[in-house]
């Protein structure tokens, strides 16, 4: 008998496959059945009742996303936010929760604006400053949230040391790891409580499917991980089985995509790095970053593919470089594989602290020679 594939490759590929016996089919059947039969005993054939409880294409999905992250067991949602809400709803009125002051900026509306009616207290904190961190910390904080790199100035937060600050002090403590995948960070083995995904964004890779995720540490408390089953069932803001099917699809190509879209990013990062029109790079794989070391300790096969710049003196001068720009889509969103472009500043709320003059670049697997020679035309 083969031994079990060790390389993430071989396990997201294995991870994906149907078991489907009686047609032998090599690639997945979507069912979008939302109800299955009764057997005559009051069984149910294959354990599915109901699709908002369970569907064939979302259990395939939610197990192998546990298997290439190794985590305990994994829940898929219809959205980033709603993995996140989910999260959210199983803390309770008076309980304290710590976000990173550059926090994906809807995280911090859902907390300012949805559950502080619930009377879930947040603190914003700049997540890089562990005493900053220690000073926040009270009582009643059950949760420290962790963005790394953050959006959209990449600043790279040390997970296994605030980890091990929020377990000191009886909190949880989890990653919202979307922008670097299991392909190069892993939470759960720096003892984060548990990771939270946009499949949206890399997963899918292909912008054509919102949903999200969640994958817990065996570690995590029981009580925790059963209230997030719990509330996943009862909420119902689950993935259809077509994007629980396209993000199972997803995971069978996210190493090559991931790996090639860093091979670019980096590229394109040095290139803006000695560019006379860019004023500033945020790339934790530069030399100059200022958590450069952690970055690469934490990230060891690549930081990512999100790369933000600064241009000019203000927003005029940053619309004016993305009007160039042929090749990098202006849109919203990241993780695909074509390349886009946004300004970020205009897409965030009044609160947002992103200067005007930054433009936020989701780096695609086109060629890399076609890339920089759009920016080399856009930027003279
Ligand atoms: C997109 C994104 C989210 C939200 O996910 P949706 O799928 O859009 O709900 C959360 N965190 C990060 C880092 C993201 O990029």
């Amino acid at each position: 008998m083969m031994t079990k594939p060790t390389q993430f490759e071989t396990r997201a590929i294995q991870a994906t496959e149907p078991h489907d016996d009686e047609t032998g089919s090599v690639a997945n059947a979507i069912y979008p059945s939302t109800t299955f039969k009764r057997e005559t005993d009051g069984t149910f054939k294959s354990g599915y009742i109901y699709s908002r409880k369970a569907n064939p294409n979302r259990s395939l999905l939610e197990s192998a996303l546990a298997t290439i992250e190794e985590g305990e067991f994994a829940l898929a949602f219809a959205s980033g936010m709603a993995a996140i809400n989910t999260v959210l709803q199983s803390l309770k009125p008076g309980d304290h929760v710590i976000v990173p002051d550059d926090a994906y900026y809807e995280v911090r509306r859902t907390l300012g604006e949805l559950f502080s009616t619930w009377h879930l207290a947040h603190t914003q904190v700049d997540m890089t400053d562990h005493e900053a961190i220690k000073a926040a910390i009270k009582p009643n904080t059950q949760l420290i949230w962790i963005e790394s790199p953050s959006n959209p100035l990449l600043k790279v937060t040390d997970i296994k040391t605030v980890a091990d600050l929020a377990h000191a002090n009886d909190a949880l403590c989890i990653v919202d790891n979307t922008w670097c995948t299991p392909v190069l960070q892993r939470p759960l083995a720096l003892g984060a409580d548990a990771v939270m995904y946009s499949t949206t964004k890399y997963y899918g890779g292909h912008s054509d499917s919102l949903s999200g995720a969640l994958v817990l540490n065996p570690a995590a408390p029981e009580s925790f991980k059963a209230q997030l089953k719990n509330i996943q069932n009862l909420s119902g803001a689950v993935p259809s089985a077509f994007d629980a099917w396209l993000i199972t699809r997803g995971i069978k190509t996210l190493k090559l995509r991931v790996m090639q879209q860093v091979s670019n990013a980096q590229k394109l990062a040095e290139f803006f790095a000695q560019h006379d029109a860019v004023d500033a790079v945020h790339f934790p794989d530069l030399a100059n970053h200022p958590q450069h070391e952690l970055a690469t300790r934490q990230m060891p096969d690549g930081c990512g593919a999100m790369i933000s710049i600064q241009v000019g003196s203000g927003r005029e001068a940053a619309m004016a470089v993305i009007a160039k720009l042929q090749l990098f889509t202006p849109a919203t969103s990241l993780g695909g594989v074509e390349s886009l472009v946004e300004h970020r500043k205009s897409v965030e709320d009044a609160l947002s602290q992103t200067p005007e003059n930054l433009i936020r670049i989701s780096v695609g697997i086109e060629h890399i020679d076609d890339l920089m020679a759009d920016w080399q035309n856009a930027l003279s």
